[in-house]
């Protein structure tokens, strides 16, 4: 049997990612996050993007809160086909609609329809609730605990798989808790820090290392050894963007 390739990066220290994100940081401020009124809030938003643009999730969001459906009761109180089409801009309505009341039944169950006494949790304990929740993979699970439950899981998204893969810190084709494992092995364990880090990243990912990246305008054109790489992941010549202008 061939052993699997080990996780690139082992070298890659603490210093390193902290001053990452203390570059993205000092260049976006604190991002905030998550976006959303109430933990409520927060984890319907953390289902409904799941395939889909925020923009979209904006819109669904918008609409549930016109009316007066932004709390557990009035939205509980909503079978599945009757929430669909409230939530149809944010796209796979008929699933995502499923998918939120497999989460409401939980949380009514579990939490009395409150997210604020998941916070009592143990983190390890909450992922497992939540990853049995009907429609909830790991991403989903870990923005809900750390974004609306304050709990020290680090999330993982594509964009954290295409810029830590840039950056030479992992291959890219890893498992999701393997990718979350090297983080959290090197990060202080800091729920503040996890919230911004991810947040940071999402927004590199967005603005400027996107599929087609923008090396030339990127905060890290200096020390990324993928700077030039193309949306097919092939490096050109990196003459030019050698000579471009570069950060201070
Ligand atoms: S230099 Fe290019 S590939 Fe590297 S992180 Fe920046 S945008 Fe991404």
């Amino acid at each position: 049997m061939v052993a699997r390739a080990r996780i690139r990066g082992a070298h890659t220290t603490r210093r390193t990612l902290l001053a990452f994100y203390r570059r993205l940081r000092q260049a976006h401020g604190h991002a905030g996050w998550w976006p959303g009124a109430t933990p409520f809030e927060v984890c319907l938003g953390a289902i409904l993007t799941q395939n889909t643009a925020w923009s979209n999730v904006e819109k669904a969001l918008a609409e549930l809160e016109r009316r007066g459906l932004l709390s557990f009761e009035p939205l509980a109180a909503l079978s599945a086909e009757q929430i669909a089409p409230l939530i149809r801009s944010a796209g796979y309505f008929n699933v995502k609609a499923r998918r939120l009341k497999a989460f409401l039944d939980f949380l009514g169950r579990e939490y009395g329809g409150r997210v604020e006494p998941m916070r009592a949790a143990e983190p390890a304990a909450l992922r497992r609730q939540l990853l049995a929740v009907n429609g909830i993979g790991r991403e989903t699970a870990d923005s809900i605990a750390l974004y609306a439950a304050d709990k020290p899981l680090f999330v993982v998204d594509a964009y954290t798989r295409r810029i830590a893969s840039r950056l030479g810190w992992i291959r890219g084709d890893e498992d999701y808790d393997e990718i979350q494992g090297w983080f959290t092995a090197r990060l202080p364990r800091d729920v503040e820090l996890y919230n911004d880090y991810h947040a940071q990243i999402v927004l590199l990912g967005k603005s400027v290392c996107r599929p087609r990246p923008r090396c030339a305008v990127c905060l890290l054109l200096r020390v990324c050894p993928r700077r030039g790489v193309r949306a097919d992941g092939r490096v050109p010549g990196r003459a030019r963007l050698d000579r471009a202008k570069r950060p201070a």
